[in-house]
């Protein structure tokens, strides 16, 4: 990819609305965009300047100084915006044409950047060029990206967190010279262990980034949907139809402490039921299986079933909460199956107990008041990865040390141990690495 031509992209979303901005980067981007403006000032870097977007090629001067407010040639008013190399997103000379956003004008904008030789950016270009330009490293690139992806207000500041490039491990940096093998192997210790610390965070910040989902399964009648429709009522719903899912099973995302949780009623169990009653079973265990949560809802108004117990036997395999529901009605005696498990008693038609559930499933998440929240946490598979096998490097590093091999030998294996940290940031990112992560940007990013 050149590096060193001028890229344009519309930075804002597709659609009409008050504000759209195009954005040019690169060693022309002020030549290209001059001539299409007639400005109020000079412009200066670091300031926003009004004027206007006329079509380029009327005056003798490339961009005159606005004299006479209504003239034929006007197509919209601007603001631009210069961010003068190399104090800009990308370090290179950036300018930002703020238009009303039509689609129709911007593209226009667009279009006369590319007659005027700017190159159509590619997803994420500008972001990767700041990458390449080594203005941040790639852990803050991917941070951008989970920002704007971001579902909750909690996963945006968690990404927040990381563009700040806060995570960060020290290596001693003391003159090395031939130790004894206890202490190299002490060394190595203390590098493995906050490795192995981050490692094990990545079970929550999995969770923080892609959300997770919660099965409400029971019998029917026991008040499945009824607890659905009180878990989702008071909290903002994120996307409220889940195209191309089935009717079967009814989903709705919703944000718990900050997480997004995909709460999936196993509504088609009824209609299955009709047919077969092991079908409405085997519905159940596909939910369960699929879950990284799980509501056990029983009946406690009614004596436990054997499907019930099946339920409860089945359910008792994962991370599962038992929910008696119906707490208004006269209460039969509980099964003591599944007693293992955290209990809440609750009625969706009082509303009794539902707060109580609520933190009984924040809990499990740990969520925005997670411990861990403050310490830092890995969220990217990609950093996993790249963690444990630095850890299994340094393990073949102990255990080279120990068999005695030749010290040369051990620097390969600590060296391949820097190698996967180093990839972490992007020191020694592939091309290939690069370009599968840049292209899950957005086009003016
Ligand atoms: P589902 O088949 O498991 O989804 O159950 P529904 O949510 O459709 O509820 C079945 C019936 O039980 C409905 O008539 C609900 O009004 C009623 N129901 C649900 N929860 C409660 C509860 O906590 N107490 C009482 N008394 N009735 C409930």
């Amino acid at each position: 990819m050149n590096l060193d031509d001028t890229i344009v992209a519309i930075a804002t979303p597709p659609g009409r609305g008050g504000i759209g901005v195009v954005r040019l980067s690169g060693p022309e981007a002020r030549a290209i965009a001059l001539p299409m403006l007639r400005l109020k000032h000079e412009l200066e870097a670091g300031h926003a300047v009004f004027g206007e977007l006329v079509e380029p090629g009327g005056g003798a001067e490339p961009c005159p100084v606005v004299t006479e407010r209504s003239s034929a040639d006007r197509i919209d008013e601007v603001v631009v915006t210069y961010f003068a190399k190399p104090h800009s997103y990308t370090t290179d000379d950036i300018i930002e044409i703020s238009s009303h956003s039509s689609p129709i004008v911007l593209r226009h904008v667009v279009e006369l950047a590319l007659a005027r030789g700017a190159r159509l950016a590619e997803p994420g270009e500008f972001t990767m060029r700041a990458f390449l330009n080594g203005r941040i490293d790639l852990t803050q690139a991917e941070a951008v990206r989970d920002l704007i992806d971001s579902q909750t207000l909690y996963q945006a500041k968690v990404a927040a967190q990381q563009l700040e490039g806060e995570a960060g491990i020290d290596f001693a940096e003391d003159d090395i010279s031939v130790l004894p093998t206890e202490q190299i192997v002490q060394r190595i210790a203390t590098i493995r262990g906050p490795l192995e610390e981050l490692a094990a965070t990545f079970a929550y910040g999995k969770i923080v980034h892609e959300g997770l989902t919660l099965a409400i399964v029971g019998r029917p009648n026991v008040g499945k949907s009824s607890l659905f429709n009180r878990l989702v009522e008071r909290e903002r719903a994120i996307v409220t139809a889940t195209p191309g899912t089935t009717r079967d099973l009814i989903s709705e995302t919703v944000a718990l402490g900050g997480i997004p949780v995909r709460l999936v009623d196993t509504a088609g169990i009824r209609r299955a039921l009709d047919e077969a009653e092991s079908i409405g079973i085997r519905k159940s265990m596909e939910a369960i299986a699929g879950a990284d949560l799980v509501l056990i809802v029983l009946d406690s108004s009614q004596p436990v079933t054997e499907e019930d117990t099946e339920l409860l036997e089945q359910g008792a395999k994962r991370p599962a909460i038992v929910v008696e529901n119906k707490a208004d009605l006269s209460s039969f005696p509980t099964s003591v199956l599944g007693s293992q498990l955290p209990r809440v008693r609750t009625s969706a038609i009082t509303g009794e107990g539902i707060g109580g559930l609520r933190n009984e499933i924040l809990r499990h998440i740990g969520g925005e008041t997670g411990v861990q929240a403050e310490t830092g946490f890995v969220t990217s598979l990609r950093h996993q990865s790249l963690i444990r096998e630095a850890i299994t490097a340094l393990d073949a590093a102990q255990a080279a040390v120990r068999g005695k091999i030749p010290h040369e030998m051990i620097l390969l294996d600590l060296y391949n141990a820097l190698r996967q940290l180093d990839e972490i940031t992007g020191a020694t990112a592939t091309d290939d690495i690069l370009n599968l992560i840049f292209s899950t940007f957005c086009i003016g990013k």
